[in-house]
């Protein structure tokens, strides 16, 4: 606390991402980083990026970048925006297009970041509960609102719903932006960006992407939203009353060469999904109840065993995951897919920790 602070940064309540430790031999399953690397023609673009050229600023426009998105998802780059990570995305977003006289609205159990940029910017907000199981709701959506806002699949549940289901929401809510989050969906989940094809797009379905998670370049810092060109003129006017150059030359290089290796992401995104299934088996056959995923982490409670408990036994044991203190999630624990190894580390431990309860 500092008198120099500004009325705003006392009232905020900053994000907490999962923790990066610094411990040598461990099981990192907390922040849904890949277990397997990004691209080797990422890495080979990086080091040739790196020469006497860093002395020049960066491409402000990234337009390599936006050309090569647009093309593998069959859109315009005028439809495509940049950000350092989709979180910066997601930032200009709120600024930009949810920021409106009635509350946006999100799910009560969502990607914490959300209600933390409402703060930053002043916006008002709206919680729409979960289902039963957890599932969103679509219908209970359709309140006047500001905007709407959602993880397809939902972070931290894991949970998807259909292409067809979003559909329905944008016929029926014409007044206010529709933003898909689309941190997970390459494990499973139907995107929405065919929606955003030729003449068709809607003015106001908005979809965001991130190479942090299936592209696994969470180090290299970028993300994009894909949209109707005039919601990404919107952002880009926020953006350059923020920071010209989000991209650095490293980072652009970089996600130009991964995007185009579409085969890369294909193949780990496969392990990852065959490593999931079997993991949830065995969770089943430990007692444990699991949501049906479709992303590359599973959100599980073992009835028996609270999840504060589970959570600190397997840390004890050099094995991290995330565990969340909301009273609405707190039995359960998100767990990264990591290789099939790091999953039978997990298994084993469990094991041992059922036994000695
Ligand atoms: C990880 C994540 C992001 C942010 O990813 P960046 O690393 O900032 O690109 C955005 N939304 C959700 C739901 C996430 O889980």
């Amino acid at each position: 606390m500092s008198r120099f602070w500004s009325p705003v940064v006392q009232t905020l309540t900053p994000y907490v991402p999962g923790e990066q430790p610094q411990m040598a031999r461990l099981v990192k399953l907390n922040t849904n980083e890949s277990p397997y690397g990004p691209s080797p023609k990422a890495l080979a673009a990086i080091s040739q990026q790196n020469n006497d050229d860093l002395r020049l600023y960066p491409d402000p426009e990234g337009v390599f970048l936006k050309k090569a998105i647009a093309n593998l998802h069959g859109l315009d780059p005028k439809q495509v925006f940049l950000g350092n990570g989709s979180d910066e995305v997601l930032a200009h977003v709120f600024l930009g297009l949810l920021k409106q006289a009635k509350p946006v609205q999100f799910p009560d159990i969502t990607y914490s970041f959300y209600p933390v940029y409402c703060k930053l910017f002043g916006i008002d907000y709206k919680t729409i509960p979960l289902g039963s199981n957890f599932e969103i709701q679509v219908n209970d959506f359709k309140t006047p609102n500001g905007g709407i806002i959602f993880p397809n699949p939902n972070a931290p549940t894991g949970r998807s719903i259909a292409r067809s289901q979003i559909e329905a929401l944008l016929k029926t809510n014409i007044d206010s932006v529709v933003v898909i989050d689309e941190a997970y969906v390459d494990y499973g989940t139907e995107s929405c960006i065919p929606l955003l094809r030729g003449s068709a797009c809607p003015e106001n379905l908005l979809v965001v992407h991130t190479l942090s998670k299936s592209r696994a370049l969470a180090g290299l810092r970028v993300g994009f939203a894909v949209g109707h060109p005039s919601l990404i003129e919107g952002l880009e006017r926020v953006k350059n009353s923020f920071n010209s150059y989000p991209l650095g030359r490293l980072a652009q290089a970089g996600a130009i060469a991964s995007i185009q290796d579409q085969a890369h992401l294909e193949s780990t995104a496969k392990k990852v999904i065959q490593t999931r299934e079997r993991l949830v088996k065995e969770l089943a056959s430990m007692g444990f109840d699991t949501l049906p995923s479709t992303a590359n982490f599973i959100f599980t409670r073992h009835p028996k065993h609270a999840g504060a408990k589970l959570y600190q036994a397997l840390r004890d044991r050099g094995i991290i995951v995330r565990h969340f203190k909301s009273a609405l999630i707190e039995e359960y624990l998100r767990i990264t897919i990591g290789t099939d190894a790091q999953s039978d580390e997990l298994l084993a431990a469990l094991k041992e920790i059922l036994a000695a309860f």
